[in-house]
């Protein structure tokens, strides 16, 4: 029997995690966003082991947020010398560091000329067929690194942490609804926190591999590349409003999704849980899609 949905997608902020939902499956965005239906299955396995590295990498998102907010380095590693379990958390922050001291491409980010704003969110309203429909993002880190003579104008990077176990491909990266919200909303949003005019000819997103600290994923934006997300964003959103009074969103063609989604019991597309390294690579979720950082300011060290 057709449930009434609960949620209008103009009563809530669209983000990166749920609009990459909606693309890989539309079952899943009414389940999820629309009614917001707890599903008691995991979505991963072996689920311990999961479990004990999501948690890792809150940690570790936690402890570079410290770190830029000014807690000394010293200080930190004394702290993870006396946590012996915490391994994969020690590795990353040792890579982190070597990183900074040998940050290759770059230098300019750990000058003190460079401003850093580590987990600010942004947001902005998508054209929704004439109707507003509101675009949210936090960002790990946001940098504006000094104009140099040779560009006359500073160069905005987005800094994303990754934990993932297994390489994600620079193809699936460019793919994912990430790549294309955090560029956007910089551009679209970023003058009042920056406090200077954003030309997405000068943002870059990088992603920052914990486990490979000197082969970051690097995307440079551009003014073409803002208008062509604009258009799919708000074409997007037109869509979203037209399809939320539907009653029977349809299930992905492409089942090998199911096997890391919550709600594979319900949809009838099996009960195992598939293997998180694989799911790493499916999803592009290394931890958690939308890392709450007000629920790990709990998390201590
Ligand atoms: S189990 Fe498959 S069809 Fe059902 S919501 Fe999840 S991804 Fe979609």
């Amino acid at each position: 029997m057709p449930i009434a949905p609960i949620f209008r997608v103009n009563e809530f902020a669209l983000n990166q995690g749920s609009l990459q939902d909606f693309v890989d499956c539309r079952r899943r965005f009414l389940l999820r966003h629309i009614r917001r239906l707890a599903w008691p299955a995991i979505e991963s396995e072996p689920a311990l082991e999961n479990e004990r590295y999501m948690q890792q990498g809150a940690r570790f998102h936690h402890l570079l947020h410290q770190h830029l907010m000014g807690v000394p380095e010293a200080r930190l590693s004394a702290m993870l010398a006396a946590r012996p379990a915490d391994e994969d958390l020690r590795r990353w922050w040792e890579n982190y560091l070597e990183w900074r001291a040998n940050p290759h491409d770059f230098a300019e980010l750990w000058q003190p000329q460079a401003r850093l704003y580590p987990e600010r969110s942004l947001s902005a309203t998508l054209d929704g067929g004439g109707q507003p429909v509101r675009l949210v993002a936090k960002f790990d880190l946001l940098a504006v690194l000094p104009s140099t003579e040779e560009s006359g104008t500073a160069r905005l990077l987005i800094l994303d942490w990754k934990t993932s176990r297994r390489s994600l491909s620079r193809s699936h990266l460019e793919g994912r609804m990430q790549t294309r919200v955090y560029p956007y909303l910089l551009a679209r949003a970023g003058e009042r926190l920056l406090g200077l005019p954003v030309d997405p000819d000068q943002v870059e997103l990088v992603y920052w591999f914990a486990e490979e600290p000197l082969n970051p994923a690097r995307f440079p934006y551009s003014q073409a590349r803002f208008l062509e997300d604009q258009r799919y964003l708000n074409d997007l959103a037109t869509l979203l409003l037209r399809l939320q009074d539907e009653t029977d969103f349809p299930l992905t063609h492409d089942e090998r999704r199911c096997a890391f989604c919550t709600y594979r019991s319900l949809c009838d597309r099996g009960v195992r849980a598939g293997e998180q390294a694989e799911a790493e690579i499916e999803t592009g979720q290394d931890w958690l899609p939308d890392l709450d950082l007000e629920q790990i300011q709990e998390i201590e060290f």
